[in-house]
């Protein structure tokens, strides 16, 4: 269908919706349940059956299930059925791991799916993208990208980038009017596409078209599927993962040749090699870090985080220096106009919140509203987009804090909406943006009179104001006048206020303006307002917690240098010799003379977008690992090119979210904290489960290595050895994932990022609690093999018992960085049950004799226990107890 050759109306007709109204709810539903959801159709994925099959891919299990058709076919079926049913416990396993990884990390994309504002039933809404119906009036804004193929209807100096659909990667002017059939979609400059990005302006429309039959949905087989992204820890660990199985094969070989040569069966010590192989070969490991980064991400999204690239989990625990937003992100971002400045008055406003009920005073004593303060309490209200909204008893705006309560101020004063829209129309809008930092709209009164109005901040619009509004007329603005505007600016700045100026000019009736450079010169100023914005309660905390991580906080914000420094200074986040640097000086240097200066520097004050990106650079020159957020289009480069960039959840853009690693669902700086708290954790949980299974493993290598060097009989049998994998390797491992955070995790620098994963001592551990476990496992099995020589059965089972429960009482250690003593285990309890459930079936295969044959184990006397449980104690309290002594003596 040629959408772009019909008129607006016939649109709204062919689709069968009203363009004030919307669709109904009721429609869209049966339209989305008729047509189906507004996406393009993914890449089939590999069926459950197909994923489970692929657990048995492993080169060492099909060796050890060929092994056991083998023990089959000589006759050793338990032994053969045993081993296939372990085997398939441990497929299901890693098969319930992994779609638990997926399904988390769908739920993921989910969350930050693309949401767009639709008109339905009258109301505006945010819907997602995803359920957006042909028929829907939408509308979108600079830094929105479009949900589904749209007629425009309105345009207000709408450009949209197109490249991802036509290649031209100059954003296009949008206009309204019906174009010639025959135009290339390049030049269908009435329509919106999905995917495309709206870089500056705003526009409206109707859904044309939506999930495949959209324009970009007819080249979808052209795109590429986002690639899964793996974290830096999961390359090095697959890289280890190879090593780990060289050097685990190579010694099963030597066990297995040991073995042979000491006089075993070949047949015996085979089957026992290919086992110990499969056991210690810590193949699942990258599957239980992905699920343990899952875990963690859907523990980030409880603190209103969300994760949108994983390999961020990891930065985050190394993020050395948060740049944060100011308004909203540090402060609440509720506005309140409390001074105006006019006719070279200083006003105070009263009042709280939203609520338009307030008085105006002049030295503390109620006066009347001259028509000065009129004036600019009006022209404040008609340059704005922001509604005053009353819902049940609360007032609540709907647009931009900052223009809010200047609505709520003017409302003060009487001018309602209903009263400015009665008297006056707005002709045409130059938006406000956050480089040249004012917002101007002609305006025309009911007289036919017309006249520019331009808001913004006082030191940008000063310059362009040659006239002051003094006493009822527009004077010259000579130098003192300015310095006196510029002294009530830093006077009301400096008490952490917000300023608007506000500016004006005439026009004559038939004057055009083009352009916003034309539209904001030779104006009149009349007056300042200042505003509180107070900072969140929970900031000053978490930037004092940051500090004692060693993570540094900077301002950066588009507000006046005092303002910003009151506010700073407010949040404890200025140091005594602490600088604060505004954007002239910023433009000035270049990135490697602002490294230079960079450290000392807290607050960035007055700054554009652009200068965000120079900041990163200069930090990351300096060795920081840099944490940037931003919610505009303009920040997404800084946000790219930062370690980790953090996204708004409410007042960002798309563009930003999209660049972004993390988004905060609550614009709040908190959750920056929450966030890099968590990622410290997921980092040392990880590390304690790597710890944990390569030190069994290490364990059960040296048992077996070590018995065959002493001549020994076989202190385990394969199934047995598959068994204790299968325990340590389940449950207990998974319960270290999701450990709490040892409460000195936000009291250490944050790590390195080239720290490898064995760093900090965690090497040294896995050998020697690994060699400790297999050394008391072999005195178990020696001890009771010396006394029983002739019950092998007997030896091997409590050598056994000790492997376990070595394992099982080391697992405790792995929670801590300094040693056992230092956590309370209770804290953990998954561990706690995971520890007792492991322990429950070592007892039922030991002493229920059913399973006796099969796991070839007999009953134990109580007494044994007093062996196996001094034995096993030993890896995890002897060098802890040693190295708890020394740091108490
Ligand atoms: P940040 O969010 O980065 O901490 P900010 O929100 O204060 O900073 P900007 O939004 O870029 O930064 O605003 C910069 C200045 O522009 C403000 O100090 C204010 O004077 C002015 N300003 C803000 N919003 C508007 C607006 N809607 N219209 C006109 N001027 C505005």
């Amino acid at each position: 269908m040629s959408w772009h050759g019909l008129r607006v109306e016939q649109v709204e007709q062919q689709v069968n919706t009203t363009i004030g109204f919307g669709l109904t709810e009721k429609e869209a539903k049966k339209r989305l349940k008729q047509f189906g959801k507004n996406e393009l159709s993914e890449e089939k994925k590999p069926s459950a059956f197909k994923q489970f099959i692929g657990q048995f891919q492993d080169f060492m299990v099909l060796v050890l299930l060929a092994a056991t058709a083998i023990s089959a076919v000589l006759g050793e079926y338990i032994d053969a059925i045993a081993i296939v049913a372990i085997v398939i416990i441990n497929a299901c396993l890693g098969f319930i791991q992994e779609r638990r990884a997926e399904k988390s990390l769908e739920a993921l994309k989910k969350l930050s799916a693309p949401e767009s504002l639709v008109l339905r039933d009258g109301q505006w809404m945010k819907v997602p993208s995803a359920d957006l119906v042909v028929g829907d009036i939408v509308k979108f804004a600079s830094g929105d990208r479009i949900g589904a193929d749209v007629r425009l209807i309105e345009a207000k100096g709408l450009y949209i980038e197109e490249s991802s659909l036509t290649g031209e990667s100059l954003p296009i002017e949008k206009q309204t009017a019906p174009l010639p059939q025959d135009v290339s979609l390049g030049d269908r400059t009435n329509m919106a596409f999905m995917g495309t990005l709206v870089t500056k302006g705003s526009g409206a429309g109707i859904v044309v078209a939506t999930g495949m039959n959209t324009a970009m949905g007819q080249i979808a087989h052209l795109l590429q599927s986002a690639p899964t992204m793996m974290t830096p820890l999961q390359r090095k660990l697959e890289q280890l993962g190879k090593i780990l199985i060289v050097i685990a094969l190579a010694l099963t070989a030597l066990v297995v040749v040991l073995g042979v040569w000491q006089g075993h069966e070949l047949y015996d010590m085979f089957l026992a090699g290919v086992s110990l192989a499969v056991a210690a070969i810590p193949e699942g490991l990258p599957a239980i870090v992905t699920v343990v980064l899952a875990l963690g991400v859907q523990r980030m999204m409880k603190r209103n985080a969300i994760v949108r690239k994983l390999p961020a989990v990891e930065t985050l625990g190394c993020a050395s220096v948060i740049c944060s937003d100011k308004t909203g992100t540090m402060t609440e971002n509720q506005m309140t106009v409390t001074h105006v400045w006019v006719n070279n008055r200083l006003w105070t406003v009263s009042g709280t919140g939203y609520e338009p009920k307030g008085t105006f005073l002049l030295n503390g004593k109620q006066e009347k509203i001259d028509t000065s303060l009129q004036q600019l309490l009006l022209f404040g209200a008609l340059c704005n987009h922001a509604e005053l909204k009353k819902k049940g008893k609360t007032y609540m705006i709907d647009g931009d804090p900052t223009e809010g309560a200047l609505v709520v101020a003017a409302a003060k004063a009487g001018w309602t909406k209903d009263k400015i829209a009665n008297e006056f129309t707005i002709e045409h809008e130059f938006p406000f943006d956050s480089t040249r930092k004012m917002m101007t709209v002609i305006v025309k009164d009911r007289s036919n009179r017309r006249f520019i109005v331009t808001k913004g901040a006082p030191d940008m619009l000063l310059e362009r104001c040659r006239f002051l509004y003094m006493n009822g007329q527009a004077k010259p603005l000579h130098d003192q006048e300015r310095k006196t505007v510029q002294q009530t600016v830093n006077t009301l700045a400096s008490q952490a206020l917000r300023t608007i100026a506000i500016a004006y000019r005439p026009l004559s009736f038939a004057e055009a303006i083009n352009d916003e450079t034309k539209a904001e010169s030779d104006l009149t100023f009349i007056g300042l307002q200042g505003m509180i914005d107070p900072p969140r309660k929970e900031v000053k905390q978490a930037i004092a917690e940051c500090k004692k991580a060693g993570i540094k906080t900077v301002m950066i914000t588009g507000d006046h240098i005092l303002t910003a420094k009151a506010i700073a200074q407010q949040l404890h986040m200025l140091p005594p010799n602490g600088k604060v640097m505004d954007g002239k000086t910023l433009s000035q240097l270049t990135v490697d003379e602002l490294e230079d200066v960079v450290e000392d520097v807290y607050v960035f004050a007055r700054v554009s977008p652009e200068h965000k990106l120079k900041i990163v650079q200069a930090l990351q020159k300096r060795g920081h690992i840099v944490a940037m957020t931003g919610d505009g289009v303009n920040d997404a480069p800084a946000i790219k090119t930062a370690n980790i960039g953090i996204a708004m959840g409410i007042t960002g853009t798309d563009v930003s979210k999209e660049a972004a690693s993390l988004v905060l669902l609550d614009d709040n700086f908190a959750t920056i904290k929450a966030a890099i708290e968590e990622g410290r954790n997921i980092y040392e949980n990880i590390r304690k489960f790597i710890r944990y299974l390569l030190a069994s493993n290490v364990g059960e290598i040296l048992v077996m290595l070590f018995a065959m060097i002493l001549a020994l009989p076989l202190p385990l049998v394969p199934i047995q050895i598959l068994w204790v994998n299968l325990v340590t390797d389940g449950l207990p491992a998974m319960a270290l994932g999701l450990d709490p955070a040892e409460e000195n995790v936000m009291k250490r620098p944050p790590r390195h990022p080239k720290e490898g994963v064995f760093a900090r001592g965690l090497g040294w551990k896995i050998v020697s609690r690994g060699f400790l476990i297999g050394m008391v496992t072999l005195i178990a099995f020696l001890v009771v093999h010396t006394r029983h020589p002739e019950n092998l059965t007997y030896a091997q089972t409590v050598a056994f018992a000790t492997l376990v429960l070595a394992q099982l009482i080391h697992v405790f250690d792995c929670r801590s960085e300094r040693s056992v003593f230092d956590r309370n285990p209770f804290e953990n309890m998954y561990l706690v049950l995971a520890v007792l459930s492991s322990l429950l079936l070592l007892l039922v295969v030991i002493y229920y004799p059913p399973l006796q044959p099969i796991f070839h184990t007999v009953s134990l006397p109580v007494t044994d226990w007093l062996l196996i449980i001094g034995l096993s104690a030993i890896p995890t309290f002897l060098l802890a107890g040693s190295l708890f002594a020394r740091r108490r003596s």
